[in-house]
């Protein structure tokens, strides 16, 4: 069994890390919150207390981080995985960032020979507790053939979308593009069924068998608004963050997208209003603070 490095040990990357140890596999991680290290090492996790530690002993690295800025600085930075890497390694990467970044995280990597596939998940984090996540990853043939087992102890549904490295993060941020336009109208559509003084648990269990229905709409109702619980899950901030790197995807394009960059705005306008922390299904509480004395 191959030792595995794993590098952000939160929401996603620790069901993910605890996984790979039921699989059977040996796995050195590092966090720099010390609490996600003490539950990964509960968990029967080696902890290690910076990026080369964990580098030095893996022959596959994984990352599960917030965004580009913890991603360059984990690979790219000083002390990182370019740096500290050694030829004939893997690195998965498994947050969500964007295309360019992946192209370029990859190429820095291959001047050392360690190979790399970018690897962002959906399902999360009760797909990533019972490995059913959809993963779509990008990098070479090669890359992708060493990474699959271990791909098969994290999620269900597996796609080599191509050889680009940046082609998983495309489809990850239409993925999440569809994500933002649902959330928003789950909250504006519940925050005005509860103006209309209509029952959501009873809308609820019409639309889902209607054209109304989505796994979002799913989601969002049934695992926090039912149950008045906005713990992420996946934080709205996050989900801002992976707007804004579609967005960010679209301005290279010239790309038009009218609605988009109003879904935007009003996403930031809810980060600025203290939201960005809880659950995205907290939307629509933020939705609700809108309305005058309901
Ligand atoms: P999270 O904030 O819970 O976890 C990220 C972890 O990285 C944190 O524990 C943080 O302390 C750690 N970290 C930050 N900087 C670090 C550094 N320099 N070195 C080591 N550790 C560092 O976020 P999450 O919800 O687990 O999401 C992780 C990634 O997966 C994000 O890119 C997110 O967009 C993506 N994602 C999340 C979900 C979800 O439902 N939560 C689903 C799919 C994809």
């Amino acid at each position: 069994m191959a030792t595995i490095g794993f590098i952000g040990l939160g929401n996603m990357g620790f069901p993910m890390s605890r996984n790979l140890l039921r699989g059977g596999h040996r796995v050195v991680g590092y966090d720099i919150a010390a609490p996600a290290r003490e539950r990964f090492a509960a968990a029967g996790g080696e902890v290690r207390l910076g990026v080369a530690e964990v580098v030095r002993e893996a022959d596959v690295v994984c990352t599960s981080l917030p965004g580009p800025v913890e991603v360059e600085e984990v690979y790219l930075g000083p002390g990182g995985v370019a740096e500290t890497g050694r030829a004939g390694q893997l690195a998965i990467e498994l947050s969500t960032i964007g295309p360019t970044l992946g192209r370029r995280v990859a190429s820095t990597l291959a001047e050392k020979s360690v190979g790399f596939v970018g690897a962002p998940v959906s399902g999360g984090v009760e797909g990533a507790e019972v490995a059913t996540l959809t993963i779509m990853a990008g990098g070479s043939a090669e890359s992708f053939a060493r990474a699959e087992p271990l791909f098969g102890l994290l999620g269900k549904n597996i796609f080599h979308v191509g050889e680009d490295p940046g082609a998983g993060y495309i489809v990850k941020l239409l993925n999440n593009f569809f994500i933002g336009f649902y959330t928003e109208a789950v909250a504006e559509a519940l925050a005005l069924a509860d103006l209309l003084g209509f029952d959501k648990e009873k809308l609820f269990q019409i639309l889902n068998v209607s054209y109304g229905r989505s796994g979002i709409y799913q989601r969002n109702y049934e695992l926090f608004i039912a149950k008045e619980r906005y713990e992420p899950g996946f934080a709205l901030g996050l989900l801002l963050k992976d707007l804004a790197l579609a967005r960010s995807m679209a301005e290279e394009l010239g790309a038009r997208l009218p609605i988009f960059e109003r879904l935007l705005e009003v996403y930031r306008q809810s980060v600025e209003a203290d939201f960005g922390t809880r659950d995205m299904a907290a939307q629509y509480l933020y939705v609700k603070s809108l309305q005058g004395g309901a």
